[in-house]
């Protein structure tokens, strides 16, 4: 496997949803790249577009969403992308039997509430076994062997027993960790992790997120880490790509973007961080104003009617582009007039 060959790769990504009052630009023009091993985290505000991009690479968009523009591609397992073995899995049907192949067998899926992948009516066992016989035919092993040896790299000490239980016997941590078993009984090599964690206690998340880096090293897979916490991507992700009102204002690698942050959002959303080390203790600052209504976005920059350094004429008239910042090429871009 190429390490510099992006696995997943979306371009100009435009995902709308038609409803009765209007069409709203939930995705609007997103371009990613996803190496192998490697996490990238998308981060931003509720509603900002970050979910819709992961529903939109795995084609179960709700019904009123549509993906009208762009591509996303994938390069297939043991494909060789210099003679083309990559997939645009916009042009495929999203109820087709290759996408359903893809869906947990190239690409894992775990989110925020385990009870909505798991159905309350079948043990754990039964229903990793089912996700086993889809996406690993070819191997000779029996399926409750691989569930059992997924349940046990999980963490679960009595596999067993876990096997015969049914989702509700379990709290919320070990559920998780039984979702998790599930999103890699395939062996994917994306996992896409929804806010995985939000409804997590504090220490429960943190061994949750100690796992996910564990089988992440273990299995060589990238992440896709979609959440709204800026701690979570620090300790998490190697690329971090910051969403407003549906397009990526900021993107690059965690350190550079975190310690030099340059688009005024990324900014506020750093300034409103509680700080534990007192030296730094300067109070915290909310991002003043609130997300634009979608059915009426703002002209220019969408987020100019919040912003601190908005520029008459500029701001409010032209829509800044993503582009790489002068002094740190490659490892920064910044959607912002400032920089232009
Ligand atoms: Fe603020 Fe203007 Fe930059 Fe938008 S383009 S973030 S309004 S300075």
């Amino acid at each position: 496997m190429d390490a510099d060959q992006p696995l997943l790769e979306i371009r100009d990504l435009k995902t709308h949803f038609h409803i009765r009052q209007g069409t709203v630009r939930a995705v609007d023009g997103v371009s990613l790249s996803v190496f192998p091993g490697q996490t990238l985290a998308i981060v931003g505000e509720s509603g900002c577009g970050k979910s819709i991009t992961a529903q939109s690479i795995l084609r179960i968009l709700p019904r009123a969403g549509r993906i009208e523009h762009g591509h996303i591609h994938l390069q297939l397992s043991g494909g060789d992308p210099s003679r083309g073995e990559i997939v645009d899995l916009v042009g495929l049907n999203p109820k087709g039997g290759a996408m359903r192949e893809i869906r947990g067998g190239e690409i894992g899926m775990i989110f925020q509430e385990p009870m909505s992948t798991f159905s309350p009516v079948y043990t754990i066992g039964h229903q990793i076994a089912e996700a086993a016989r889809l996406h690993r035919t070819t191997d000779d092993i029996e399926p409750r062997e691989l569930v059992l040896d997924m349940l046990a790299h999980v963490g679960f000490a009595h596999p067993d027993r876990t096997w015969s239980q049914y989702p509700h016997e379990l709290s919320g941590g070990m559920r998780q960790r039984a979702m998790i078993a599930m999103a890699l009984i395939g062996r994917p090599r994306i996992l896409i992790a929804d806010e995985p964690t939000t409804a997590l206690d504090v220490t429960t998340e943190a061994q949750i997120l100690r796992l996910m880096k564990r089988l992440q090293a273990e299995f060589g897979m990238a992440i896709i880490f979609i959440t709204h916490d800026l701690g979570v991507v620090a300790r998490m992700a190697d690329q971090v790509a910051v969403m407003y009102l549906g397009n990526i204002v900021e993107q690059g690698d965690v350190d550079t973007v975190f310690h030099a942050p340059r688009h005024p959002y990324l900014k506020a959303l750093l300034r409103s961080v509680p700080r534990l080390d007192p030296a730094e203790n300067i109070g915290l600052e909310p991002i003043s104003g609130m997300v634009p209504d979608p059915f009426s976005r703002p002209a220019g920059c969408p987020f100019h009617p919040r912003c601190p350094e908005f520029m008459p004429d500029t701001c409010d008239t032209a829509v800044p582009q993503l582009l790489p910042a002068v002094a740190e090429p490659g490892r920064t871009r910044a959607a912002c007039h400032l920089y232009t």
